[in-house]
């Protein structure tokens, strides 16, 4: 995984600097918006939010956003184009499985099976009186 703080090192990259180093040519804060067929720039960087919008089709984020858009990567891809574009260092892990954690043994689930062995009502009555009546002692059900 990311870290937290490599991640928002990420994001503070200058907007248009990315968009730049994508090749958009970035004038007065818009450029022409690459995710769709634009003619007229409707794509607009708002450095204080350093994040993108686009007013006609809606794209719009912060810079690694705009990597994987326009570079159709992954998040995890994204980060390492970044930050490599910009010679940052970051600690990019392959992002964990989720492990399954193996459940500890629950006699409570299995209780039943040992407090009612699979008799029948009739073998168990008969098992009972074969114990407690002694002339029945040595039958067997
Ligand atoms: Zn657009």
């Amino acid at each position: 995984m990311l870290d937290r703080f490599d991640i928002q090192k990420l994001q503070d990259l200058p907007i248009e600097q990315v968009a730049e180093a994508l090749g958009l040519q970035v004038s007065h804060h818009n450029a022409l918006c690459p995710f769709h067929a634009d003619k007229h720039p409707s794509l607009t960087f708002h450095r204080g939010r350093n994040r993108y919008r686009c007013f006609v089709c809606d794209a719009r984020g912060g810079t690694i956003d705009l990597v994987m858009q326009y570079l159709n990567k992954n998040f995890l891809e994204a980060c390492k184009w970044l930050a490599d574009e910009n010679n940052l260092v970051v600690s990019l892990n392959p992002v964990a499985e989720p492990v399954e954690v193996p459940k500890p043994f629950d006699a409570n689930r299995y209780q039943r099976f040992f407090a009612r062995p699979f008799l029948s009502e009739e073998a168990r009555n008969c098992r009972l009186s074969a114990l407690t009546t002694p002339f029945l002692a040595g039958v067997r059900c």
